[in-house]
C-alpha cells in the first residue's frame, strides 16, 4: 500500500466531491473537488520541473487555502515541504535557504525582490510567488497543467516535511518528518479525539507550524471534515462561527483573547464538541475561566515539531481532563521521565522527558551530531522538556531543561514558582528566569504581569513566596511589567528575558 500521506488524506475525502471542504473568512468556498484538482495541477507543475528525489520546496507565504494546497501538492508529488515563519526577514531566510538548499522557493509577491536574490545565490533555480489573494506565478504556471495526478509512491520512512522548530530556546533546527510519522499520528488523533461525521473545524492558526499545519489540517482532512478558515485569528469571528463549528484548536493566548470578549458564553459555544489547546502551557486559570464561561473543558495536549503529538488529555469528559496537565501518552507513544544519572525516575518525580514511537522524527536536517546527542543509546528522543507523571498517569510539563535554574546547586523549576505567583490576587501571569549570580551561580528573577487595573508590589510578591517556599526557590528580584515577550505561537521567549536581566548581579 502507498504510504504517501496525501494518498491517505485523499482517500478520506467524502464521496460527494461537490461538498464544501473549506469556507474562508473572505467568503470563498472550496469544494473537495477543488482541493483535488488544484493539488493535482500544482503537483504536475512540480513534477514538470524534473526535480531530484527528496527535493525541498521552501515556502514563505501568507496564510491562504492555496498555500495549504501547495503543501498538499508537495506531498502528492513526493517532495519535501519546508514551511517558513512569515515573520522571518532577510537574515533568517538567508540562513534557512542556505541550510536547506531547496530546489523550489515560493514567496509572497511583495518579497520576490529580496527572496529571489537570496534563492538564486544559493543555487535555487525555481522561485515562484503566491499571494494571499490567489495571485502570483505559482498558480499561473500550475494552471496550464492537467488536473489529474497519481500520488507518488512513498514508503512510510520517506521524508514528507522539514519543519524548523520555533526557536524558543535558540537557533531553529530542521526536524525531518516522514510520511509515516505524520500519518500514524493523524490516525491516532482521529480516534483519540473522537472525530466523527459532521465535525467542522475552525482553523485560525498559522500554517508554518506543527499545530496549524499538521494537527489541524490533517485532523480535518483525514476525517473528511469541513474547515472554516481564518487567515488571521480574530476572537470575535471565532465566537461568531462557533454555532456552525464543532472543533477548535488554539494556542493558550487565543483562549485568553476570546475570554476577553463579552460575546463568549454558553449559548455561543453550545454547538461545539471540543476545544483543544497546546504549543505552550495553558494556565489553570484560563482552563477554569473557560469552563465557567462556556461550560466546556479545554482538552490540553503536548507535542513538538520533532514528534508531532505526544500526549493528550482524554476525550471522554468522564475520564477527566485535568488542568495543568497534558494528559496521557498517546497510544503507541512511549514516555519516560529520567534523572540526571540516566535512570528512570519513579512516579511523581521530576526529570527529563524522553519519548519513543512511530511519530518520532528521523533527525535534525544536516545536524548529525545534534541528532546523535538528542537520542539515547536505546533509541529514545530527549524532548528537552522537564516534567513528571503522577500516580494516575497524567503527565505534566514543568518547564524546559534549558530554562531550569540551578541556584547554589539546587534545581529550581520555574513552573512551580510561577504557579505560586499566578495564584496571587491581581496577577495575570508570570515568568521566572535564571540569571548569572556571583555567589549562587544562578538566581531566579520573576517577571510579573498584573491583571488590567491591578497594582502589584514586587516586594509583597517576594514576601508572599518567602512565607511558603524554601529560600533557594525565592526569586532574588521581581519586576512588574506590562507583558511578556512572545513569539507567534504564543510561547514566552525566556531567552529574551534572560538577556534583558543578565547583568542584574554582575
Ligand atoms: P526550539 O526547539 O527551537 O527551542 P520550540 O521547542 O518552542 O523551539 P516547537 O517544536 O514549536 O519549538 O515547540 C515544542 C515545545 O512546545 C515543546 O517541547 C514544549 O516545550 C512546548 N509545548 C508544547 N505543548 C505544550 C503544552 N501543552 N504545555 C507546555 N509546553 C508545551
Ligand atoms: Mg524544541
Amino acid at each position: 500500500e502507498n504510504q504517501n500521506l496525501f494518498a491517505a488524506l485523499r482517500a478520506a475525502f467524502p464521496k460527494n466531491l461537490d461538498e464544501i471542504a473549506v469556507e474562508t473568512d473572505d467568503e470563498l468556498a472550496y469544494s473537495w473537488r477543488d482541493l483535488d484538482r488544484a493539488t493535482a495541477m500544482i503537483a504536475n507543475l512540480l513534477v514538470s520541473l524534473k526535480l531530484p528525489e527528496g527535493s525541498r520546496i521552501a515556502v514563505q507565504v501568507e496564510k491562504s487555502v492555496e498555500a495549504m494546497m501547495l503543501y498538499l501538492a508537495t506531498l502528492r508529488a513526493g517532495y519535501v515541504f519546508l514551511p517558513l515563519n512569515t515573520a522571518y526577514q532577510s537574515a533568517e531566510i538567508e540562513y534557512f535557504i542556505a541550510n536547506a538548499e531547496p530546489a523550489v522557493v515560493v514567496c509572497s509577491p511583495k518579497n520576490f525582490g529580496w527572496v529571489s536574490k537570496i534563492a538564486f545565490q544559493a543555487g535555487t533555480r525555481n522561485v515562484f510567488t503566491l499571494g494571499d489573494d490567489r495571485t502570483g506565478s505559482l498558480l499561473d504556471r500550475a494552471a496550464v497543467h492537467g488536473d489529474v495526478h497519481q500520488p507518488a509512491k512513498k514508503p512510510a520512512g520517506d521524508l514528507a516535511a522539514i519543519l524548523y522548530t520555533s526557536g524558543t530556546t535558540g537557533r531553529s533546527k530542521g526536524a525531518m518528518l516522514t510520511h509515516g510519522n505524520m500519518l500514524s499520528n493523524a490516525r491516532v488523533l482521529k480516534d483519540y479525539w473522537g472525530w466523527k461525521p459532521g465535525d467542522v473545524l475552525v482553523h485560525a492558526l498559522p500554517i508554518f507550524h506543527v499545530h496549524g499545519l499538521f494537527v489541524a489540517i490533517h485532523g480535518a482532512l483525514i476525517n473528511g471534515s469541513k474547515m472554516l478558515w481564518m487567515a488571521k485569528f480574530d476572537p470575535k469571528k471565532v465566537i461568531a462561527w462557533m454555532p456552525r463549528a464543532t472543533v477548535f484548536m488554539g494556542v493558550p493566548t487565543l483562549y485568553v483573547r476570546m475570554l476577553a470578549e463579552p460575546s463568549l458564553d454558553q449559548a455561543a459555544a453550545k454547538n461545539m464538541r471540543l476545544f483543544i489547546a497546546g504549543s505552550a502551557p495553558l494556565l489553570v486559570e484560563t482552563f477554569k475561566a473557560w469552563q465557567d464561561r462556556t461550560g466546556h473543558t479545554i482538552l490540553e495536549r503536548y507535542g513538538m515539531s520533532e514528534t508531532v503529538m505526544l500526549t493528550s488529555n482524554p476525550y471522554r469528559p468522564e475520564e477527566g481532563r485535568r488542568g495543568g496537565t497534558v494528559g496521557f501518552p498517546l497510544p503507541g507513544v512511549g514516555l519516560r521521565v529520567m534523572g540526571d544519572d540516566g535512570k528512570e525516575l519513579p512516579t511523581g518525580e521530576i526529570g527529563g522527558i524522553q519519548v519513543k514511537g512511530p511519530n518520532v522524527f528521523k533527525g535534525y536536517w544536516r545536524m548529525p551530531e545534534k541528532t546523535k546527542e538528542e537520542f539515547t543509546a536505546d533509541g529514545w528522543f530527549r524532548t528537552g522538556d522537564v516534567g513528571k507523571v503522577d500516580g494516575d498517569g497524567y503527565v505534566s510539563i514543568v518547564g524546559r531543561s534549558k530554562d531550569l535554574i540551578i541556584s547554589g546547586g539546587y534545581n529550581v523549576y520555574p513552573a512551580e514558582i510561577e504557579g505560586y505567583i499566578n495564584e496571587m490576587p491581581g496577577v495575570a501571569e508570570s515568568a521566572l528566569v535564571g540569571v548569572p549570580h556571583p555567589d549562587f551561580g544562578e538566581v531566579g528573577v520573576a517577571v510579573v504581569i498584573p491583571k488590567p487595573g491591578a497594582k502589584l508590589s514586587p516586594g509583597e510578591i517576594v514576601a508572599t513566596l518567602k512565607a511558603k517556599l524554601a529560600n533557594f526557590k525565592i526569586p532574588k528580584r521581581c519586576f512588574v511589567v506590562d507583558e511578556l515577550p512572545r513569539n507567534t505561537m504564543g510561547k514566552v521567549q525566556k531567552n529574551l528575558l534572560r538577556g534583558e536581566y543578565k547583568d542584574l548581579f554582575a
